[in-house]
């Protein structure tokens, strides 16, 4: 008895020499630091390889304390838990995953909270552990210490200290107890523990914080890329990949191999010599429409000062430029209605003027010539009251109305035999389908301009005459009223865009044809904000138009007042 007593003695020492032995090799090992040396190492542990590294210190943890289990728990603070995590040593991911206990029970909540090792032979007898699922482990003994994370200054003094879990050893192999040897040593693997999971956890926020903005990159409106030094795609969002039409794996790739606009090319380059290559507009066709994009370049510097590379942001500046063209194409055009009746008039009126005194003219002349001045002279008038009316639109103030009760028919009429006056190219016809109501509400004269307007434009945009029809027909409370004409015609992307102000379709037959651009801006203002309701455009191009309204033909007059008002 005694002999065995002896030679298990000597087992043990030589078993407490190897591991001596092991440990120390350990500690010279390269590719697992010594306690001390890994609490600076970890924070440059290849993140990468910091899953390895955790798995096999715990691995090594379990061989040097003779552990047959090992866990780690870490503190949930939202769920204020404490709960096994991989990776486990000698315990399989169902009981891993069960094992946890509030952070204000059990042993490990004991060790956790006091942030004192704990040690036990004999599970039975440890009162806290009967909170705690040990039974899952089939736990004999062990040893349970917390799991410290140290944050030291320049000269390695811990200027910040917090607990993020506990660490576990259980059962001892050989039917041994654990001893105050196996608690130090537990507790300074738990630094270097505690090190690897604060660099993970940061890995994983870095990672989810990369991935954030790698998708707000990816949503931005405007395009987005980052070139590096070495002229590589080192990011390139959804707009930007649409614009140069990249491919989905263009990152990594040479920006010439993407990009073939020579003057963003040349800007990157710029920008990559420190100069400072101001705006750069790129025109691209994309899907048969021209847009027009400005791009700005600014260097990204590292931590560091240096430079990494370009970032590059595009936005579609295809609508400002559209507005700035109509604009002074609306400048020209204007001065040149105002001009057309002004000449007419001061030729008119100076002719009838030289003529006074040799009764150069007869009645018949004066009357033609006063008339051609009385016509130019609406006509600017109307063009004033476009220009005032469009500039009250703009501010927001809606075209004071005045509702009456309208004979729909009589204005209808009124107005085919009035346009019919001013053309010999075109024959306007009225068709009404089926029955009117005999009065409607609305403001006459708004109507009267609604109406004048589109006959103006069918008459204008038909160069070649042909038939210009007025159809009427009432359907339930509303009534719908068109202009239809065989003339030039729109193109399909312009129906939407002719309502806006200055908008003008801009080809070869159109340019010849002088207008503001206003006249349909105020009729849709008068149709939907005066009259309640909808116009649109049908059209074929070389075959004509038909401009479409749909107004409620029984609004009451006081509620529109006071809509309006
Ligand atoms: P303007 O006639 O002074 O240019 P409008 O606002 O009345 O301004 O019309 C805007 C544009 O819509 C016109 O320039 C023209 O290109 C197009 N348009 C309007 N009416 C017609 C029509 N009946 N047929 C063809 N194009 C039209």
């Amino acid at each position: 008895m005694a002999e065995d007593f002896q030679d298990k003695n000597r087992e043990l020492h030589a078993e407490i020499e190897r591991l001596k032995q092991r440990i120390s090799e350990l500690e010279t090992d390269k590719n697992l630091p010594s306690a001390s040396k890994m609490e600076q190492q970890v924070d440059v542990t290849p993140i990468d390889q910091a899953d390895v590294t955790l798995r096999r210190l715990v691995q090594r943890i379990a061989m040097i304390l003779q552990a047959e289990k090992i866990v780690i728990m870490f503190h949930d603070r939202e769920m204020g838990d404490l709960k096994g995590i991989p990776p486990a040593f000698g315990v399989d991911e169902i009981h891993l995953n069960a094992f946890k206990v509030r952070a204000t029970h059990g042993v490990s909540g004991k060790v956790f909270r006091e942030g004192d090792p704990i040690i036990y032979q004999d599970i039975e007898k440890l009162e806290e552990a009967r909170e705690e699922p040990f039974g899952l482990m089939h736990v004999k003994n062990g040893v349970c210490v917390p799991l410290i994370i140290e944050r030291r200054d320049e000269e390695n003094r811990v200027v910040e200290k917090s607990t993020i879990g506990v660490l576990h050893a259980f059962n001892k192999k050989h039917n041994e107890e654990f001893n105050d040897e196996d608690v130090r040593l537990l507790e300074r693997m738990a630094r270097n523990v505690g090190s690897i999971i604060a660099n993970l956890q940061m890995y994983r926020e870095i990672v989810e914080e990369k991935e954030e903005l790698a998708q707000t990159f990816e949503s931005l409106t405007a395009g987005l890329l980052l070139v590096s030094t070495d002229r590589r795609l080192l990011q390139i969002n959804a707009t930007a990949r649409a614009i140069f039409q990249a491919p989905q794996d263009s990152l990594g790739k040479n920006v010439e191999d993407i990009v073939k606009d020579t003057a963003f090319l040349g800007a990157i380059e710029k920008s990559l010599d420190g100069a400072e290559p101001g705006k750069v507009e790129t025109h691209l066709t994309i899907g048969g429409h021209e847009r027009i994009y400005e791009s700005q370049f600014a260097s990204v510097l590292g931590q560091d000062g240096k430079g990494i590379g370009v970032v590059a942001i595009l936005a579609d500046v295809t609508e400002i430029r559209n507005i700035d063209r109509m604009k002074s194409s609306f400048v020209a055009m204007a001065s040149h209605e105002l001009r057309t009746p002004l000449t007419a008039i001061k030729g008119f009126s100076s002719t009838l003027l030289d003529g006074l005194d040799d009764e150069l003219f007869d009645k018949a002349d004066q009357r033609e010539f006063l008339g051609i001045v009385v016509g130019e002279c609406d006509r600017l008038r109307r063009l004033i009251d476009d220009l005032l009316n469009t500039s009250r639109i703009e501010a927001g103030e809606s075209l004071k109305p005045n509702y009456t009760h309208v004979d729909i028919r009589t204005l209808l009429d009124k107005a085919q035999k009035v346009q019919q006056q001013a053309t010999h190219k075109h024959i306007i016809k009225l068709d009404i389908q089926g029955e009117l109501p005999a009065l409607i509400v609305g403001d006459e004269d708004k109507m009267d301009q609604i109406l004048t307007n589109l006959l103006n434009n069918a008459i204008k945009y038909s160069p070649n005459g042909g038939d210009i029809i007025i159809h009427a027909k009432a359907e339930g409370e509303s009534l719908v009223i068109g202009v239809k004409d065989q003339g030039l015609g729109i193109p399909k992307d312009h129906l939407l865009k002719v309502f806006e102000r200055f908008h003008r379709v801009n080809n070869e037959d159109n340019r010849k044809i002088y207008g503001t651009g206003l006249g349909l801006f105020l009729v849709k203002h008068l149709v939907e904000n005066v009259h309640f309701g909808k116009i649109w455009a049908e059209s074929e191009l070389n075959k004509g138009s038909d401009f479409i309204f749909r107004i409620p033909s029984n609004i009451n007059i006081e509620e529109a007042k006071r809509v309006t008002d």
